[in-house]
């Protein structure tokens, strides 16, 4: 049985941005679910992660020499009002390993019990919450959408309190970095050591090898990466449907990988400013405001990086702004582009423009099922009737007069329509995170029964390949249910 090493770097970095801490201990730990797979693809040693001796690291009742886990510090922007003091505050960085893919993984704990960052809360997590995690997680590793990974569940055998009593659990992820916006908000209010500075070389040298620790503008170089990702994360969570839900600058990571599954959902009939988290009374994180809040997210970002562009206040002002300039182009090329290979079109620059507005304002007015559409679009393409679309709309008339549109870009593409739909059916996937199919999984699994779940999951990881056991997962949401739908674990 391998056990891997487990180094934390982090803890070299200034002594404010962390505070060790040691998982509670769970009175009766168990495992829920194990990623063997991805573990499996990252070297990790199935024996060691099922074993009694993991699962009594992870929680918190066998103390290994050498185990030193810790709660990162962080501040935030919440629904746009700082709070200078935040943190790790029920989760836990226990180790960085690196796979046998290269890559060093930070080893996560969430509902781990409380920290110095926990204020109010208890430090724990349900085990609805953790399933719906992985289950999110999952699924954006199927459709190629960067994000943290599950690697485990284990219930806690406690009840954890929220609007009633639930089973509780601590979920394990592996991210290639859990440093935030919010990590360098508060290493900026933090007084001396240079600690912006370190942060940013260290988030350097782990994340963004390509720029040279020791070029002057290395730190401005940083930020227009992070502008990159940020704008290829947004695009493709736009383009697959994907609604965070709360987007504050503490649950942004500068790795671009998606973190913190909380409210999170992918919509279904299409509308434009969904909301699904129960707390976002203002839709400040709808669907369509996203990208836009992710430029909020880099401008705080930026403000705290400010001092590392230039001595000089105007300067580096100037050059924040240049940077932050580039976010809404790359975003917007991204976009148009994932949406134009969604429609089986290689159309580009003034075309595909017309063809975006075209698409959203049909898909606006018709309110078809978003998934099921591009996925039905391609089917269509392969000799099914018309009355497949139809049928996931709404509203007819407007799906009608734009299809004639799409058939006559498709005829002019340079390959035959059946290459155009294979290539759209492993784009398209056809399952996705129904609220409805979460629900059940998550409710059954509260009773301690998990075949929903499990097939759930099966569905999510391969969801490009239809698969008749999965018959039932296509339905249709009404017109207005997601409305009442708010999906809040935590
Ligand atoms: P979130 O928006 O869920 O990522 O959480 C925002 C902040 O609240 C983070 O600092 C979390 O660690 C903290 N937090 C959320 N839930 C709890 C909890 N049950 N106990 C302690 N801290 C929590
Ligand atoms: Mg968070």
């Amino acid at each position: 049985m391998n056990k891997p090493e487990f180094d934390i770097t982090y803890s070299q970095l200034p002594a404010q941005l962390y505070a060790h801490t040691k998982p509670d201990p769970a009175p009766n730990a168990a495992y829920v679910w194990l990623n063997n797979s991805w573990a499996q693809s990252i070297g990790l040693d199935q024996a060691w992660l099922s074993s009694d001796d993991a699962l009594g690291m992870f929680s918190g009742t066998e103390d290994v020499e050498g185990y030193a886990p810790l709660a990162m510090a962080y501040s935030g922007h919440q629904f746009g009002h700082f709070s200078a003091q935040l943190g790790d505050g029920r989760a836990l960085l226990i180790g960085e390993i690196v796979g046998s893919d290269a890559t060093r993984y930070d080893l996560h704990l969430k509902g781990s019990g409380s920290t110095v960052y926990s204020r109010r809360g208890d430090g724990k997590s349900t085990l609805r919450a953790a399933l719906k995690e992985a289950l999110f997680s999952e699924y954006m590793a199927a459709i190629g959408i960067s994000a943290t990974r599950t690697l485990a569940v284990f219930e806690t055998g406690e009840m954890v309190m929220r609007e009633e009593a639930h089973k509780g659990a601590v979920l394990l992820r592996a991210a290639k970095s859990l440093i935030r916006v919010g990590t360098f908000e508060f290493a900026n209010i933090m007084k001396g050591e240079d600690i912006v500075k370190k942060l940013a070389d260290f988030l350097i040298v782990r994340e963004y090898t390509d720029i040279d620790i020791e070029a002057n503008d290395r730190h401005q170089q940083l930020f227009t990466q992070i502008v990159t990702r940020q704008a290829e994360l947004i695009a493709k969570w736009m383009s697959q449907g994907f609604i965070h839900g709360v987007m504050n600058s503490d649950n942004m990571a500068l790795s671009g990988e998606t973190i913190d599954f909380g409210p999170c959902a992918f919509m279904e009939r299409f509308k434009p400013n969904q909301v699904f988290s129960s707390i976002d009374k203002n839709g400040r994180y709808a669907w369509n405001r996203q990208a836009e809040m992710a430029m909020w997210n880099l401008s705080k970002l930026a403000q705290s990086l400010l001092d590392l562009f230039d001595e000089n206040q105007e300067t580096a002002i100037q050059i924040a702004e240049e940077e932050l300039n580039k976010f809404f182009p790359q975003f917007m090329t991204h976009f148009n582009q994932l949406i134009m290979h969604k429609l089986g079109l290689s159309i580009e620059g003034a075309q595909a423009e017309d063809m975006m507005n075209q698409t959203f304002a049909m898909l606006s007015a018709a309110k078809p099922d978003y998934t099921l559409f591009f996925r039905y679009l391609g089917d269509v393409l392969m000799g099914e009737d018309e009355s497949l679309l139809v049928a996931l709309c709404a509203d007819e008339q407007p799906l009608q007069s734009w299809l004639s549109v799409w058939r006559g870009h498709i005829e002019n593409e340079a390959i035959t329509t059946t290459e155009i739909a294979q290539n759209m059916q492993q784009i398209n996937p056809i399952y996705v995170p129904r609220f409805q199919l979460i629900e059940r999984a998550l409710e059954q699994a509260g009773n301690g029964e998990l075949t929903a779940f499990n097939h759930l999951l099966k569905a999510l990881q391969n969801p490009y390949i239809e698969a008749g056991e999965f018959a039932d997962y296509l339905f249709i949401a009404a017109d207005g249910d997601a409305d009442e739908q708010t999906f809040c674990e935590t």
